[in-house]
């Protein structure tokens, strides 16, 4: 996969892309992540990048000409069409489903505003706004990083175990059941006898109630869209029973 990023502040990635499973997934070659700073496509000798708005009021609005120039460059030096991201709080939500679409595409470009955000006219160039949550960011660069870092680990080769990310909350559709290493007991805390009995259909099953269980607690909404089991749907009913009896 090529993922571009237009980026007023290239260096605030280093240290992300420079470390654990993104690194690996690079020298892996299984991700070409190439940083643009889009300064460098502005028209003007200042190399301005940013304006006061148009009728007035606080903040600078980011010109159309450096981001429009710069995707222009990436397009024509390119091999396949990027599917371009704008990065915006007005976006629609970020979701797992969200990055195991993107994670499908051969080249994404993600464009990261700043200061008060994009001249209207930039946001005819996405393909999707998408917003990593309900607050309002200083920059789009962490919400590059997360789509970045979710992205990556779904590729193919990337994660050593392929299981291990169709398994993790949201993919199933559920919050993930818990895990336990070693010490059996730790301050007077102990690891479920079962997950050591080596009873591998017990513990698929303990997995997959407490699975349920945790969404239950924790997220309800997911149980919304979620196609239970009748096997589910009997445990869902006593999850009911026993906070009835609390
Ligand atoms: N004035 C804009 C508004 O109220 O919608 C907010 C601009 S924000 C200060 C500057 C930039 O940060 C945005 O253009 C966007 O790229 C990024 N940003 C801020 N919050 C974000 C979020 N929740 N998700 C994704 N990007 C965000």
């Amino acid at each position: 996969m090529q993922i571009n990023v237009l980026t007023l502040f290239p260096a605030m990635f280093h240290g992300v892309l420079q470390e654990s499973i993104l690194k690996r997934a690079q020298e892996a070659g299984h991700v070409h992540i190439n940083l643009i700073n889009f300064r460098e496509y502005a028209v003007d000798k200042h190399r301005t990048v940013d304006d006061y708005p148009y009728g007035g009021g606080a903040g600078m609005v980011l010109k159309p000409e450096p981001i429009y120039r710069a995707v222009d460059a990436v397009k024509e030096n390119a091999e396949t069409l990027p599917r371009i991201i704008i990065l915006s709080p007005q976006g629609e939500r970020y979701t797992q489903k969200k990055a195991e679409e993107l994670a499908r595409e051969d080249h994404l470009l993600l464009i990261c505003g700043h200061y008060e955000g994009f001249d209207e006219r930039i946001l005819t160039l996405a393909d999707d706004e998408i917003s990593i949550g309900d607050y309002v960011l200083t920059g789009g660069e962490l919400g590059a990083m997360v789509i970045i870092d979710s992205v990556v680990r779904l590729l193919p080769g990337v994660l050593g175990n392929e299981a291990s990310s169709e398994e993790e909350s949201f993919s199933t559709g559920l919050l993930e059941h818990p895990h336990y290493t070693r010490p059996r007991e730790f301050r007077g805390m102990m690891v479920p006898d079962l997950l050591l009995s080596g009873n591998h259909e017990k513990i698929a099953e303990w997995r997959r109630k407490e699975s349920l269980s945790r969404t239950y607690q924790r997220r309800p909404d997911l149980l919304e869209d979620y196609p239970l089991t009748e096997t589910e749907q009997k445990w869902l009913e006593e999850f009911r029973r026993e906070e009835k009896n609390d």
